[in-house]
């Protein structure tokens, strides 16, 4: 089903409480032992990573049991659901490595549903309120105070039949009636308190264009279709706990044999630390053009973190990690960056890139002369290939890898002091050279040519290695340096009035116009993996041209914030 490995050879884990329950439901020889899951997103938006979470245990449970798992939109609410999203969705759960059985939509349902509340409205168990949805709140109680009977309550069948049709053929306003299942207004579980089950939305569906204008809710539409499809285990985020007997009783009321019976399930909800997660909120900051799309590197969305440079193996171990418990509460960002950075260290290609310039010439190298080095490409890979990297006369390095006045502890380049340059020679630093302001403008060196890395003589012991590049055989680029959107731990509870910008991290992207990077990486792809040696984990932007290149900044070599902040 997934050509993604994530489970390391031999490793064997233990089972979370979903994967015990099923096997528990197997063994019982429950719905004749059949595994059946679905994914549902209600395509109002793109996925992010705590959709992940339950992309892979729906998927991954299915997969395990020999089930399947069916991708269906959830699209009851033609207002903010768009095609645009649907095509997002299913491209991201490719991506995860996942492949769904059908598709489906819960609109492809409607008839049936309808004829499902016709069914319980002949049965007397729902009826038409014609009071506004500020009267049928204020009627609810409390979880310790009993509500109040609707004075449409009791209204005959026969009415209730008509009103019902009249809800969708556009003579009654957005609002002026509902139907509500007929339960008990006093039930301690407050979802049993007449719950709505339709409601009128005039407003044209992407799939279903004008013909219902009675749409259902949530409650009335989601355990219909499992049940319509025949899920066996619907799982879902605890939230929905509280919905389970709800979940229940409906299909109670329409099942027509004991035989099968859908489950309902709930896991944690990934919250994580420094990020927003909800679909409402990323819409918001894409709208706002606090972000640039959806898909904007800093972004929780599956396809901002595929843009940024994770890969779907990091997000799967990730996953794995926090695993699936049955209680709330929010996962440090820091743990998905270390696994990340732990992922991108066994497969980013080594590369050398000066996002910072200043020029370095070897007085004592000859014009014109170039030497081929070898520059091995993952040094964490005994079977690693390597690439070739020019080396001349003039090079770039790091502006901050040079210094005048050097403390004692600096390592780098400073006059007098012996480094060596990355896969070439020991140099020692001779001067440099500064304009009118002070501003260095080239720094100079001598090289010592029995140096060369594999040489005897490369053993000496020198404290700094710098990575350069060649002047005349680099290419300049752009780089994206990506950082936290968000500089509090938990915007979502620090947020006022639903407004994050004061929020935001001002330094979440710095754009580096001048840089200078090997030239080996023209022959990159978009996304491809890459560690700039010394600077950190980038790859090449989807927006990248050969004439010119962009990279981004998936995330920095070491853990800045817990420092910073701790
Ligand atoms: P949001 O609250 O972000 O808008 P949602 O719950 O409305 O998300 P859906 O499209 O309805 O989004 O979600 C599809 C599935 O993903 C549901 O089963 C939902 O429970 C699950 N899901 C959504 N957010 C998370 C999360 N943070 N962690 C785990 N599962 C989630
Ligand atoms: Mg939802």
């Amino acid at each position: 089903m997934t050509d993604i490995k994530i489970e390391e050879e031999g490793e064997k884990k233990s089972l979370n409480f979903i994967e015990i329950a099923v096997e528990k439901d197997l063994s019982e020889g429950k719905n004749g032992g059949k595994i059946q899951t679905r994914f549902p997103p209600e395509p109002n938006g793109y996925l992010h990573i705590g959709h992940a979470k339950a992309v892979c245990i729906d998927f991954g449970i299915a997969q395990k049991y020999n089930g399947v798992c069916n991708l269906r939109f959830d699209d009851t609410n033609p207002v903010k659901e768009d095609v645009e999203y649907v095509d997002a969705i299913k491209e991201d759960i490719e991506w995860l490595g996942y492949k769904w059985g059908n598709i489906y939509y819960a609109s492809d349902y409607f008839q049936q549903l309808w004829d499902f509340a016709i069914k319980i409205i002949k049965e007397g168990k729902a009826y038409i309120d014609e009071q506004s949805a500020e009267e049928i709140a204020k009627q609810k109680g409390t979880p310790t105070q009993a509500g109040i009977n609707s004075p449409y309550r009791e209204r005959p069948i026969q009415e209730n039949l008509d009103l019902f049709q009249r809800m969708n053929t556009g003579e009654i306003a957005e609002g002026a009636m509902v139907l509500r299942a007929k339960i008990d207004m006093a039930n301690p579980n407050m979802h049993f308190r007449d719950p709505i089950m339709y409601r009128i939305i005039n407003h044209s569906h992407h799939r279903t264009g004008t013909t219902w204008k009675a749409y259902p809710m949530y409650d009335f539409a989601h355990g219909q279709s499992d049940y319509i499809e025949g899920v066996t285990h619907s799982i879902c985020t605890l939230e929905f706990e509280v919905h389970r007997p709800l979940y229940n009783y409906f299909i109670e009321l329409i099942k027509e044999s004991d035989k099968y019976q859908p489950r309902q399930m709930e896991f944690n909800r990934l919250n994580l630390t420094y990020t927003v997660m909800s679909k409402r909120k990323l819409l918001t900051l894409v709208k706002d053009g606090l972000v640039n799309g959806w898909d904007d590197p800093r972004m929780p969305t599956l396809c901002g973190y595929r843009r940024r440079g994770y890969s779907p193996e990091s997000i799967h171990k990730f996953i794995d990690k926090i695993g699936y418990t049955k209680y709330d509460g929010i996962i440090d960002v820091s743990l998905l960056e270390s696994v990340v950075r732990e992922d991108l260290n066994s497969r980013a290609t080594r590369v050398s890139a000066v996002i910072n310039p200043v020029k370095c010439i070897i007085t004592n190298y000859p014009e014109g002369k170039v030497e081929k080095m070898d520059a091995i490409n993952n040094p964490e890979d005994h079977n690693s290939a390597s690439h070739i990297i020019e080396f001349s006369r003039e090079l770039y390095i790091e502006r901050e890898d040079f210094m005048e006045d050097a403390p004692k502890k600096y390592f780098r380049m400073t006059p007098g002091q012996e480094v060596r340059l990355k896969n070439a020679y020991i140099v020692k630093c001779t001067g440099c050279k500064k304009n009118a302001e002070g501003d260095i403008e080239e720094v100079y060196c001598e090289y010592d040519p029995n140096t060369k890395s594999g040489m005897p003589e490369s053993n000496r012991k020198v404290k700094g290695t710098l990575h350069w590049v060649s002047v005349a055989h680099s290419l300049p680029a752009e780089v994206r340096l990506y950082d936290r959107l968000f500089k509090v731990e938990n915007p979502t509870l620090e947020e006022q009035d639903g407004n994050f910008r004061e929020l935001l991290n001002p330094d979440s992207l710095k754009v580096l116009t001048n840089c200078m990077v090997e030239k080996y990486l023209t022959e990159m792809k978009p996304l491809d993996y890459l560690q700039f040696q010394r600077i950190g984990y980038f790859n090449l932007d989807k927006n990248s041209a050969p004439d010119k290149l962009i990279f981004n900044r998936t995330i920095g070599l070491k853990d800045t914030w817990s420092k910073i902040n701790k």
